[in-house]
């Protein structure tokens, strides 16, 4: 299985637009973050979770050729804006794009793209067939993927392990089935936005504190805000064992 990090950044990615800060001027490559999004290819499948507003810039940057299914951890922007662009896949693959949702999350895809949900729908639009997250796994064109429920301060979010890698964004608090689902995972993925608390994402002290206790071989923390610092330092006060993603960064599992 190898996993591709799409992007690494919070809502507004980094640089974000006209800000004078130091990060956003004179960030270097690996300070500079498109929406969060990893693409996942297994010998079974290739599948991306979540298709933020540079879902079409992050096909064509990892040169992506075919795609089975989006797997959406919730409907926040950053994560969905980007799925009217499933359509070169639509036309290419000959088939409406699986996209893996919770009905809450369903709703917002609904309403959000309510063109393509048209009865007389306009041509070339996207072709959208939306998938439950119903139960505690699912099956991804034959790849089997763990549904980890977590909490984005009042928001229900998902997070999806596939094997021994698991993904988790976009939250503040993992239930202890979360937890304990987690505990024998070797690679996790779990977001931190900045070095001050914030109201529904782990900041960076809190994030490493849930992957110390969890303790995998490896961590990457991701849905990184321009407020977090530079790459190179924060690499420096981290623990062996966790890291920075940066985009294009690669996981071989
Ligand atoms: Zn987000
Ligand atoms: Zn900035
Ligand atoms: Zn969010």
């Amino acid at each position: 299985m190898r996993v591709t990090f799409l992007g690494t950044g919070t809502s507004q990615g980094v640089p974000v637009i006209a800000c004078p800060c130091d990060v956003c001027r004179n960030g270097t490559k690996k300070d500079h973050r498109l929406r969060s999004s990893v693409l996942i290819e297994t010998d079974k499948t290739t599948m991306v979770i979540d298709a933020g507003p540079d879902f079409r810039y992050q096909m064509l940057r990892a040169n992506v050729l075919h795609l089975d299914a989006v797997l959406i951890t919730h409907s926040h922007k950053d994560h969905i804006a980007g799925l009217d662009d499933v359509r070169s896949f639509n036309y290419l693959q000959k088939r409406p794009m699986d996209i893996y949702a919770s009905e809450f999350d369903q709703e917002e895809i609904k309403r959000e793209f309510s063109y393509a949900f048209s009865d007389n729908p306009y041509p070339g639009v996207p072709s959208f067939n939306l998938i439950n997250l119903d139960g505690e796994e699912i099956t991804v064109h034959g790849e089997k993927v763990k549904i980890l429920p977590a909490l984005h301060l009042r928001m229900e979010v998902y997070g999806f392990r596939i094997g021994d890698f698991a993904y988790i964004t976009d939250t503040n608090y993992l239930p202890g089935t979360t937890m304990a689902g987690l505990l024998d995972c070797k690679v996790i993925v779990l977001n931190a936005l900045r070095k001050r608390e914030h109201v529904s994402h782990y900041n960076l002290e809190k994030a490493v504190k849930v992957l110390e206790f969890l303790r995998p071989e490896k961590a990457y923390l991701t849905h990184v805000s321009h407020l977090m610092g530079f790459y190179d330092d924060i690499e420096k006060e981290l623990p062996d064992f966790i890291h920075l993603a940066y985009d294009g960064l690669t996981l071989e599992l």
